[in-house]
């Protein structure tokens, strides 16, 4: 077993990263884990306009600033994924993929959320083919090609806005009849020519060969059925949190997964905190994942 950390932060996410920030600052030895690479979801965006202080930002530039701030103040960062959790007793443990243990007086989960699959045939079969959960990452394939967008929240509406700079056509497809996306994002939508949005429509069918070649559709209010030749598929249907990993724990999580928190962000069990997307706090956003692991660290440094 590794050495005693006072802190050890779950997730390299603006959450995880600002808790390293405030948990170095505070004189604690501290780590956060990161399983894939550091910034989470937030690396993604080409372009953040709702993070004060930056009018545009790219995603990995802001992350990456999270992160050198954390390190420049001490905190370690370890690339390695967190599969198992024994909280219960006063010094937590957890075990890595890699085979390791660490060990802390203290945990903060901050394990962020994925992208929720549309679950219609064929996701499955054309995912990297066509199907895709990040346009950011996944767009340019698509150049001068016809793609759609499952979705009806800020993220389908910036993943349309996005893949409408260089594809051909984008169709935002909608199972009701308004958007959810920020005001802002829906006056994009409406003034830009390459966007189509199909309301009250769902895919019900994800077809092709090799690749993606047309989806199937239903009209929820009319349950008219039509075919729609595409060359992809986004799905922008919402989150599930990463929270799988804490079954058997203890911990407490909410009917839909999220990790049940205080203002204060404790959980239910002594020393263990969490912060961000992963947690049933209101807002998954940026600031607010900064805000939340702020607070987590804060509370944790109060109470070791
Ligand atoms: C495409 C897209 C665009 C967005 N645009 C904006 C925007 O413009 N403005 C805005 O404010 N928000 C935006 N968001 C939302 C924002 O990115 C999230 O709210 C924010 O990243 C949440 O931060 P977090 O740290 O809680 O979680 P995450 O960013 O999800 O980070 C969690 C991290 O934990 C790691 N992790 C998970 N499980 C383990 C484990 N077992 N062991 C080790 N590590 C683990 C993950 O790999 C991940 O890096 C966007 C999200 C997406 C997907």
């Amino acid at each position: 077993m590794n050495d005693l950390y006072d802190i050890l932060i779950c997730g390299g996410g603006p959450a995880g990263l600002t808790a390293g920030i405030y948990c170095a600052r505070g004189g604690m030895r501290a780590a956060v884990l990161e399983r894939m690479s550091i910034g989470g979801q937030a690396a993604l965006p080409e372009n953040i306009e709702n993070y004060p202080g930056y009018g545009h930002i790219g995603g990995y530039e802001l992350t990456d600033k999270m992160r050198a701030q954390a390190e420049a103040l001490g905190a370690e960062i370890l690339y390695d994924e967190a599969v198992s959790f024994s909280l219960k007793s006063k010094i937590k443990k957890l075990k890595t993929a890699a085979g390791k243990e660490y060990a802390a007086r203290a945990v903060i989960l901050a394990l962020g959320a994925g992208a929720r699959p549309l679950g219609a045939p064929g996701e499955a079969e054309f995912a990297g083919r066509g199907v895709s959960y990040c346009a950011t990452c996944d767009g340019a394939f698509f150049r001068e090609k016809v793609a759609c967008v499952a979705g009806g929240g800020n993220t389908a509406a910036e993943d349309a806005l996005y893949l409408a700079r260089f594809t051909k056509k984008v169709y935002l497809i909608h199972r009701r009849d308004a958007l959810r996306a920020d005001a802002a994002n829906v006056k994009k939508i409406s003034a830009e020519p390459k966007i189509e949005v199909l309301w009250n429509t769902v895919v019900t069918e994800i077809a092709g060969g090799n690749a993606v070649e047309r989806l199937k559709l239903k009209n929820t209010v009319t349950g008219a059925v039509s075919a729609l030749a595409t060359d992809a598929l986004f799905v922008a249907v919402g989150q599930t949190p990463n929270t799988a990993v804490l079954n058997g724990t203890g911990v407490k999580l909410n009917e839909s997964g999220y990790i049940c928190v205080n203002e204060h962000m404790r959980t239910n069990i002594k020393r263990v905190y969490a912060a961000g997307d992963c947690t049933n706090a209101h807002l998954k956003q940026i600031v607010t994942a900064c805000a939340n692991g702020a607070v987590a660290a804060s509370t944790a440094i109060q109470e070791l």
